[in-house]
C-alpha cells in the first residue's frame, strides 16, 4: 500500500468521472491495448487496497459484440466471455465453437431458458430464485453437469435492478443445497447507477457483509464476489471484489441503453 502518487487516481473521485472515452476494439492489437489499461487500472486499484492481483479474476463482457470480433479478442488472449442474454449467448458459443472460451452468463434467467444454459453455459452469476434454480439443476442433472452459480443481489435498492433482496440472501443461500447440480461460489451484484461513489461504496460493503455471513454460515461456497463494471470496477475492487465484470473498457462503447439488459420488466 503505497501513498499516493499525484499520478495516482484519487479513490474518493466519483467513479465515473475521469473514465476514459471506451475505443472500439476491432483487431488482437486493439484489444491488447485496452486489456493493457484495464489491467493497469486493476492493479492500480489493488495496490490502494493492499490486495494481490491474483485473487480478482477480469471477466470481459462481451455482449452486443459480433462474433468477428470475438475471435480478434481471443486471439488477444481472452479466454471467457460474460454475457446478459441467454439466446445471444447460445448463438456465440454455438458459433465460435471452434474456440476455447469460457462461457459466463451474468443476467437474468427465466425458467424456459434454463433448458439452455444447462447445455452451454460454464457458469451462471444471475441466480435470484428458487425457481430457476431449480429447472437449471433439473437440467443439469439429467445431462450429468454441474454448474457453478452466483447469487445475484440487489445491493442498491434501485427498483430496475434484479437480484434478491440483502434480507432475503442468507436463507435462500440456506436453500441451495438441495440442487446438487449447482456449485455456489459466491455473490454477485450491480452497485447503484450515480456518480455518488459513496453510495457505490455502500453497495459494495453490503455484499462483503453477506459474503462474510454466508461464509460463517458455511452456504456461500467459497465466497467469491462478482461486482465492478467499467465505470466502477476500482471502487469494486477496493470494496473486496474477487471478479470484475468488464464489457466497454475492453470492447468499446456500447451502442444500446443499459435499460435494455437490466429493465423492471422482462426482457424476452
Ligand atoms: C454489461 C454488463 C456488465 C459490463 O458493463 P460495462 O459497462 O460494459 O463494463 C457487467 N455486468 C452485467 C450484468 C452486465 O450486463
Amino acid at each position: 500500500m503505497t501513498q499516493d502518487s499525484p499520478s495516482t487516481p484519487d479513490s474518493q473521485a466519483s467513479p465515473t468521472a475521469g473514465s476514459p472515452r471506451f475505443t472500439t476494439a476491432i483487431t488482437p492489437e486493439d484489444f491488447a491495448h485496452n486489456l493493457a489499461a484495464v489491467r493497469a487500472r486493476l492493479e492500480a486499484a489493488a495496490e490502494r487496497a493492499g490486495r494481490d492481483t491474483s485473487e480478482i479474476r477480469l471477466l470481459p463482457v462481451s455482449k452486443t459484440v459480433p462474433e468477428e470480433r470475438l475471435r480478434a479478442a481471443v486471439a488477444a488472449g481472452i479466454t471467457e466471455m460474460g454475457e446478459n442474454k441467454v439466446q445471444e449467448a447460445k448463438r456465440k458459443s454455438e458459433n465460435l465453437a471452434d474456440l476455447p472460451i469460457h462461457w459466463a452468463l451474468i443476467g437474468h434467467l427465466q425458467t424456459n431458458k434454463a433448458k439452455d444454459v444447462a447445455a452451454f453455459a460454464h457458469e451462471f452469476q444471475a441466480l435470484d430464485s428458487l425457481r430457476v434454480a431449480e429447472a437449471l439443476d433439473r437440467r443439469l442433472q439429467s445431462l450429468g453437469r454441474s454448474l457453478d452459480v452466483y447469487v445475484q443481489v440487489n445491493s442498491s435498492g434501485e427498483a430496475s435492478k434484479f437480484g434478491l433482496e440483502p434480507a432475503d440472501v442468507p436463507a435462500f443461500l440456506a436453500a441451495l443445497p438441495a440442487y446438487s447440480a449447482l456449485r455456489v461460489r459466491g455473490l454477485m451484484t450491480l452497485a447503484a447507477h450515480t456518480d455518488d461513489a459513496a453510495r457505490v461504496r455502500d453497495c459494495f460493503t453490503t455484499m462483503r457483509q453477506l459474503r462474510d455471513a454466508g461464509l460463517q454460515a458455511g452456504t456461500v461456497g467459497d465466497g467469491q464476489l462478482s461486482m465492478g463494471m467499467s465505470g466502477d470496477f476500482e471502487l469494486a475492487i477496493e470494496g473486496g471484489s474477487t471478479c470484475v465484470r468488464v464489457g466497454q473498457a475492453i470492447f468499446g462503447a456500447r451502442a444500446t441503453p443499459d435499460s435494455l439488459y437490466w429493465p423492471g420488466s422482462q426482457q424476452a
